[in-house]
């Protein structure tokens, strides 16, 4: 057994989360190593696999600009992004939280969005707009939606690929196939350090603070099935293998607390033939999130959701456990010739399982659908729907009466050959429980106690999600308190020498 050199910082897991922290200790002075459990080919983690859209709080154009400086000002005049102002990004948060998420550490989300994104320019990132998906184009300006504005440049693949890049340029040490097994901890309760598994065997590394920024339990489907209940072991992962609850563990073996909606996860419309982990080519193009403007039925035909309750960003991270609940954990999403227009990116790659139909008898047929039972639902659903002008860039009240359940916005009718349908089933994207963490990042014990050394961010962080999810908040939570663990994590590495 070997004891390796000893770091300032040692920073378990290697995507966004992990590497802002290993970033910000840089910054702060601490020499700092990074353990990726996957390959170097496969590093990143689910952070890989995003659209790279980031949620912030920002006070219109001009705070985009500082993001984005190199817009010119016919591009800016040609857009219309609003504002987000912080008061909304909370209550977005806490709505669609059902006002369970911890107020204190939503706080922190919320205020410290806007100067992360600042920091992460000047750190290197690169940002640009989200045209494609996250606006639509009404008279000659394209008005962006829904509080998410921006991506990474090259989407998660260029935020992981350039955070890497960020990490070795300013001497970030980086193992890679180097998964952290447990937590070294010394008679005063302080963590010292991770014993940990790579390529020449097992390794008790020490270092003066320790950050676990490795992921939910999302990939592992024992625990899957423990914490989420039946039939979850059965969904298929939208991202990595290699989040399988590790760090939650190492911190629970040591007494830290359990916090959050441990029964709970984000999960979506996925492509029903997709693989049964994420593909590192097709990475976010298996999901299918432009349902307010179509129907979604099960086998047998029936609705099961408000395709329309909610702009797609307060939705689609609970759809898919309502897919999972369904005959065959299928669902199919319908759409005719008038909206076909308006689908995003992720409908027209080749390997998204589709048909086209002249009828609904056909389509029906095609999809493996209930004939009788999809005419009915589409008979009923037409004569439901209420006159209105639709406006796909905000919640346009176009809705229907007197079916359950109601589509409460887009409501248009399903009745303009060639119609599309795409099946689906659930993808998990990350689980909601986690550790407890302070402002600072420090993650606490089960008697509410800072535990000495040890800081989480990113998905293993509970008590920010329950029940929904507002679209691009994932990014950013692993960001901010990335930054803010790295820069804790130095200050206390600091203090021990
Ligand atoms: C398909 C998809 C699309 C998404 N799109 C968006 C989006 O556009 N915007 C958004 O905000 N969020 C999005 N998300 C959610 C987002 O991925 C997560 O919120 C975020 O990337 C989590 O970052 P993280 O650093 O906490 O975890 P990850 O990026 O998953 O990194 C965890 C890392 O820990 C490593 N690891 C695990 N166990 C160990 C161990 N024992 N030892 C060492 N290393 C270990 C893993 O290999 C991995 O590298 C998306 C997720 C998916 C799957």
């Amino acid at each position: 057994m070997a004891q390796a050199a000893q770091y300032d910082v040692i920073v378990v897991g290697g995507g966004n989360a992990a590497l802002t922290a290993a970033l910000s200790a840089r910054q702060h002075g601490a020499s700092v190593l990074v353990l990726e459990k996957a390959p170097q080919h496969w590093r990143g983690g689910n952070t890989y696999f995003t659209g790279g859209g980031f949620r912030f709080a920002f006070d219109g154009m001009d705070e985009i600009r500082q993001l984005i400086p190199d817009l010119s000002d016919a591009e800016a005049q040609s857009i219309d992004v609003g504002s987000y102002p912080q008061a909304q990004f909370y209550s977005d948060l806490m709505r669609v939280t059902e006002g369970l998420a911890d107020q204190e550490l939503v706080q922190v989300l919320v205020g410290q969005s806007f100067p992360t994104m600042l920091w992460m320019r000047e750190q290197g990132m690169r940002w640009v707009l989200l045209f494609g998906r996250q606006a639509f184009k009404v008279g000659n300006k394209f008005r962006f939606w829904g509080g998410l504005v921006v991506e990474a440049v090259g989407a998660g693949k260029g935020l992981a690929d350039r955070l890497y890049e960020l990490a070795e340029s300013r001497g970030v040490s980086i193992r890679y196939e180097a998964k952290a097994l447990r937590l070294l901890v010394q008679e005063d309760g302080r963590v010292a350090g991770v014993a940990a598994r790579g390529p020449q065997g097992y390794q008790e590394i020490a270092g003066k603070a320790v950050v676990l920024a490795c992921g939910g339990f999302e990939a592992n489907p024992e625990w899957r099935t423990r914490y989420l209940g039946a039939d979850w072991e059965l969904a298929k992962v939208r991202g990595t293998p290699f989040n399988t609850g590790d760090g939650i563990r190492m911190a629970l073996d040591i007494g830290a607390a359990p916090y959050g909606h441990w029964s709970c996860c984000h999960a979506v419309a996925w492509d029903l033939n997709a693989p049964p982990y994420g593909d590192r080519k097709i990475t976010d193009l298996f999901q299918k999130h432009s349902y307010p403007f179509g129907l979604i039925v099960n086998l047998h035909g029936q609705r099961f959701v408000d395709e329309g309750a909610d702009l797609r960003n307060y939705t689609y991270a609970r759809y898919g456990r309502e897919i999972l609940k369904q005959p065959g954990r299928a669902a199919f999403q319908l759409f005719d010739s008038k909206v076909t227009g308006l689908l995003r990116d992720e409908y027209r790659i080749p390997q998204a399982t589709r048909v086209q139909a002249d009828t609904i008898e056909e389509l029906a047929d095609r999809l493996g659908i209930d004939r009788e039972g999809l005419v009915q639902t589409v008979q009923q659903y037409n004569a439901a729907v209420q006159p209105g002008e639709f406006n796909p860039t905000k919640l346009d009240g176009v809705r229907t009466d007197g079916i359950q359940p109601p589509k409460s916005n887009w409501a248009l009718r399903l009745d303009s050959p060639p119609y599309q349908g795409f099946a689906v089933t659930c993808g998990i994207t990350f689980t909601f429980g986690g550790l407890r963490i302070a402002p600072s990042a420090q993650v606490q014990d089960t008697e509410g106690k800072p535990m000495p050394g040890l800081y989480a961010a990113g998905e293993l962080v509970g008590g920010l999600f329950y029940y929904n999810y507002p679209g691009g908040s994932g990014l950013m939570s692993g960001a901010v308190f990335g930054r803010i663990a790295g820069r804790s994590a130095a200050e206390e590495a600091r203090q021990q020498t």
